[in-house]
């Protein structure tokens, strides 16, 4: 393997590599860093946490250097929390020539964005639909003089429907010429195509490997039935937990809601985490996020947003909640840990439905999933109390009425079924009155902590044994 130097990058950023304990070049950037320097349009696809970032990011910063102004590259990528660990990267690669990151994305101030979009900074890291915004709203900042655009993960920005509008609107503002660098873990049709019918020439570089995951990835399957699903995923995360105490775990799963029950009922239950998910505003998705990383809550609970590209060291446990629909999805999710040659652990739970959709992701990835072992009697122990926390996150979760988008959408389907929405709200409301009714607060906080206690105690229960059995 070459080294950075080698690559034909410049002894500062070479030296930023080291600093950042990056001390060689990866296979993607071995092969890409060299034409995205010649000026080539490139794509690269690899497995996930093979350094992609990087090996955009390099030579950008190295172009940048010699021709410092901005907007000089835009990088545009599927989810929020993406756009902001692109952005820390540019950063701290680009620390040596004062590199200045913008950050676009919903969910945040508008009107701060668009001053720093109309201070020119170098680099402007966006999601599509509030660049999108920012360009039909106001023309205080221009794009046209750009050198590079990146798409990264490029197979979802180009495949999502939701995004072509957005793209088209953004695309229309970029000059003709520049260099475009598409990065993803897969490679699909849709990229395919793009290569094929570029004008200019393209350099495209595919990592060659029969398995789609890495191989210091240990995955694994629990075969239960679904109503039992919750005591098990609490079972494994309580013997992982005890097992490895400085552990960080991601549980994924299928929808908002389920993110946002789940992680209620692991707070009831003893077990501190965090969710990340659409329908939470931004700043809590964004302390949420930093929490984890920074490793003050060990657990993250949250839908496929979580599952692109974050890279988080210290996640060495993944388990799906759900086995995903999209095979594809599988391989983003547990590409979350083994990251950067480390090892990892992903656990998949399989119900008596999702046999088939097992199959499919084994067959994608080409390796079969063994068998995770768990202790039966144990899971029976803790059933009826996980079931218990479950119903009461989902009450508390329903007198929330979760979300604002959940509400409008609760509204248009009432009216479509020829409802009432505020006699409906009433009802509801009244309903949740008489619940209640004849318990004050101070019962209600007791009640609440004595539930807290007794689960503590039945699953800290196999600590202690342990314990005494080790003495
Ligand atoms: P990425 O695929 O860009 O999300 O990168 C995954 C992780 O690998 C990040 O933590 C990078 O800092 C790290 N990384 C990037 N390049 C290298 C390299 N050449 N050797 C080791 N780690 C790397």
């Amino acid at each position: 393997m070459s080294s950075f130097l080698e690559l034909g990058l410049d002894d500062w950023l070479n030296k930023q590599c080291q600093s950042m304990g990056i001390a060689k070049p990866s296979l993607i950037q071995e092969h890409c860093i060299p034409p995205i320097l010649e000026g080539l349009n490139c794509v690269g696809c690899a497995k996930t946490g093979s350094g992609k970032t990087a090996a955009f990011a390099l030579p950008i910063l190295q172009k940048l250097s010699v021709d410092r102004y901005g907007p000089y590259a835009l990088v545009l990528t599927p989810t929020r929390e993406l756009a902001f660990q692109i952005a820390d990267q540019f950063k701290i690669l680009g620390k040596e020539i004062n590199v200045n990151v913008s950050v676009i994305t919903g969910g945040m101030d508008m009107v701060k964005q668009g001053h720093d979009l109309t201070v020119k900074p170098h680099i402007v890291v966006s999601t599509p639909g509030r660049l999108a915004d920012h360009f039909e709203s106001h023309d205080t900042f221009s794009l046209k003089k750009i050198k590079f655009l990146v798409l990264d993960e490029a197979d979802r920005l180009l495949e999502d429907t939701g995004f072509a509008e957005q793209l088209e609107i953004i695309f229309k503002k970029l000059p003709e010429k520049r260099q475009t660098l598409l990065f993803s873990a897969t490679m699909t049709p849709a990229i395919r195509d793009l290569q094929v019918s570029s004008e200019k020439k393209v350099f495209a570089w595919t990592q060659d490997a029969e398995v789609m995951t890495v191989e210091e990835l240990d995955q694994r399957y629990v075969l239960m039935n679904a109503d039992v699903k919750d005591a098990y995923l609490m079972h494994i995360l309580d013997s992982h937990i005890t097992e490895k105490p400085k552990s960080s775990v991601i549980i994924f799963t299928s929808t908002c809601k389920y993110a946002q029950i789940l992680s209620m009922m692991c707070e009831e239950l003893g077990f501190p985490c965090v969710s990340l998910h659409s329908m939470l505003p931004q700043k809590f998705r964004l302390s949420g996020l930093s929490k984890f990383k920074s490793d003050q809550v060990k657990i993250l609970i949250a839908t496929d947003v979580a599952s692109r590209g974050l890279d988080i060291p210290t996640v060495d446990l993944i388990i799906n909640h759900n086995v995903p629909n999209r095979p594809r999805d599988y391989v983003h999710r547990v590409g979350r840990t083994a990251r950067a040659g480390r090892g990892g652990l992903a656990i998949t739970l399989v119900t008596q439905f999702d046999v088939h959709l097992t199959k499919s992701v084994e067959a994608y990835i080409n390796t079969k999933l063994s068998e995770h072992p768990t202790n039966e009697p144990e899971v029976m122990k803790i059933l009826t109390e996980v079931a218990v926390a479950r119903r009461e996150a989902e009450i508390r979760l329903d007198e929330r009425d979760f979300g604002e988008k959940r509400s409008i959408n609760k509204r248009k389907k009432l009216l479509l079924e020829g409802k009432d929405p505020e006699k409906e709200e009433e009802e509801r409301l009244a309903k949740k009155a008489k619940r209640g009714q004849g318990k004050s607060k101070e019962q209600k906080v007791a009640e609440k902590q004595e539930r807290k206690e007794k689960f503590k105690n039945k699953f800290s229960m196999k600590k202690k044994n342990s314990k005494s059995e080790g003495k």
